[in-house]
């Protein structure tokens, strides 16, 4: 790709301002801002309002209306089990969020020392995470709510870039964590290389106490028929003699309901110990009648899948959309490039250096909400100005579209803009 001559980009930008007004003219309200499932995906599980069908009572014998239970009903524990490559007697199900799973693990590594820790990460001098970018602004805002360091470390097609993270952890005993999305990654869609998840595991680290926080928020939210596999870390941790080094997350909040779904924390047995000892003084226990119905209605691990290939149904449209037409409107202009995900919720599309602010205040001034520029980084800030996160799946298909042919119509308009000065 070429950059035009004078007069072609001059052409270039006067055909982006007619579009960007005519856009403007239409008056949009649209939103693309938070990854949340559409109002169809939440039928899928319409199910789940009238379940436990007054039955109260676990395969197991558990009374589900009282108190206890406090790692979860052990039938639904086995169901994801296998996709979050937890055993299940390691396996905790809890209540509606993973993130407040990962607030609260954070909370407890800070009053309670991990296991191998020499002390509680409280009292030491500084705390740093590992923040590969772009990432999940949540995992950064819990950072800057406990002031928690973030260090940026660059995303590459495996995952972090691991000759980075190797040599920070190796130098640097204040960091205690990295946070990771292994599959699907927010927002670019990245799946971690096995290669990846061996190195993360056997690292040597300065830090004895360190974690992986292993968010598998995406873990069977796969948008092609062929579920992309990743490496087991609990294993490759065992196998490198870091049992401990890992804690992972996931949550059906994009399985069933995103606001009364099941979350589930899992690890090595002393993490899961040091965590429920820690949560046992939190709360007597989860909310099992919920975990109950999830197991009714799910089933098991196939009526899991076959749930997801319904969910599929719905946004893989969505994204196939994002996807022509952003390569209809920008591919070959060298003004953008975008990930193509297998998975996940979100579109990370990258702008040239300086635009990406200027794209999402005119994209919002076009009446076309985008998520902050910057919010993929650690305290919002995109040193490059660059990358913007789409998230597909709420709007309607025909929002979508309208929605990305605007935002395509701001990129022009800016990036040319920038070129001509
Ligand atoms: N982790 C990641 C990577 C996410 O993208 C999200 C939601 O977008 C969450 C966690 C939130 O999970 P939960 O609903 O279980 O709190």
């Amino acid at each position: 790709m070429t950059t035009p001559d004078p007069s072609e980009l001059t052409a270039q930008y006067d055909r982006a301002l007619r579009d960007y007004d005519a856009l403007v003219g239409r008056g949009l309200s649209l939103d693309l801002t938070r990854g949340k499932p559409a109002p169809e995906q939440l039928d899928l599980a319409a199910d789940l309002l009238t379940l436990p069908n007054g039955e109260y009572t676990a395969p197991d014998g558990t009374d589900c209306r009282n108190y206890g239970g406090l790692q979860g009903l052990r039938e639904l524990r086995e169901i994801f089990s296998g996709p979050l490559q937890v055993p299940a007697e390691q396996l905790v199900a809890s209540d509606n969020s993973s993130l407040a799973l990962m607030h609260d693990s954070i909370v407890h590594a800070l009053l309670s020392p991990v296991p191998g820790a020499v002390r509680r990460w409280a009292d030491e001098p500084r705390v740093a995470f590992l923040c590969p970018v772009p990432g999940y602004d949540r995992h950064f805002a819990l950072c800057e709510r406990f002031g928690i360091e973030m260090i940026p470390v660059p995303m590459t097609p495996d995952g972090p870039d691991m000759a980075v993270v190797e040599e920070l952890v190796a130098g640097d005993a204040q960091i205690k964590g990295i946070w990771c999305v292994p599959k699907y990654s927010n927002p670019d869609g990245t799946t971690y290389s096995d290669e990846t998840v061996r190195r993360l595991a056997g690292m040597p680290t300065a830090a004895p106490d360190f974690r992986i926080f292993w968010d598998n928020a995406y873990a069977v939210h796969d948008l092609t028929e062929d579920a992309v596999q990743i490496a087991d870390i609990l294993a490759a941790c065992a196998a490198s003699g870091n049992t401990d080094r890992a804690l992972v997350f996931g949550s059906t909040s994009k399985v069933t309901l995103a606001g009364s779904g099941v979350a589930f924390f899992g690890s090595a047995p002393d993490n899961v110990a040091w965590y429920l000892g820690c949560t046992a003084k939190r709360t007597i226990g989860p909310d099992k009648l919920n975990h109950l119905r999830h197991l009714k209605f799910l089933r098991d691990e196939d009526g899991l899948r076959a749930h997801m290939a319904r969910h599929r149904a719905i946004i893989r449209p969505k994204f196939d959309a994002v996807e022509r037409i952003l390569s209809e409107q920008l591919g070959g202009t060298g003004l953008a490039s975008w990930s193509k995900p297998l998975g996940g919720y979100f579109v990370s599309l990258d702008v040239p250096e300086g635009c990406a602010g200027q794209v999402v205040s005119r994209a919002a001034a076009a009446g076309i909400a985008l998520t902050p520029a910057g919010a993929t980084h650690p305290y919002g800030d995109d040193p490059a100005d660059r990358t913007i996160r789409v998230a597909p799946t709420y709007p309607a298909l025909g929002d979508v579209a309208a929605a990305v042919e605007g935002l395509a119509i701001c990129v022009r308009l800016v990036a040319t803009e920038q070129r001509l000065k």
